[in-house]
């Protein structure tokens, strides 16, 4: 490591920066920052409301939010795990077969969600019922019904 490094090192690290952050800024090991944080005397890097960055680099203030609680929080942290969280958890919702089931059968339930709506229209529609037919069994507009049909030709 050249002096000038080891000096930005500690440089970075009396303004209280991040060991990541100064590790993507000198491209120094993280173990090599530690051990000079270490010999410095200052103490592990803390979050607070005034650092110029997260513990994970991303600057501040931009990036500052409170919990209703008063704690602080890094945004890009909170939206970088809700994304993966996103990513593994997630799953559609699936529509329900016995509702659709009841809506071309002439008896929907209360609530149809647009998916299940247009799934019975479809099911309808392949039994060669008129327009006018489908919107009295379904319990929705015969535009709706339309609406369907030109999706369902697009797709
Ligand atoms: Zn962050």
């Amino acid at each position: 490591m050249t002096p000038e490094t080891r000096q930005q090192i500690e440089t970075l690290l009396r303004a209280r920066h991040s060991d990541r952050s100064i590790h993507q800024a000198t491209g120094a090991a993280r173990t090599t920052i530690a051990r000079h944080r270490k010999r410095l005397g200052l103490p592990a890097y803390l979050t607070a409301a005034d650092s110029p960055t997260c513990r994970h680099g991303h600057s501040f203030p931009e990036n500052r939010a409170f919990y209703p609680n008063g704690w602080l929080y890094c945004l890009a942290c909170a939206r970088s795990r809700n994304q993966t969280w996103h990513a593994t958890n997630y799953t559609p919702a699936q529509p329900d077969e016995a509702a659709i089931e009841r809506a071309a059968a002439g008896d929907p339930p209360a609530r149809l969600t647009p998916r299940e709506r247009h799934a019975a229209i479809t099911r309808l529609d392949s039994w060669q019922l008129s327009a006018a037919v489908i919107a009295e069994r379904v319990r929705c507009s015969e535009r709706t019904v339309y609406r369907a049909r030109s999706k369902e030709a697009a797709a």
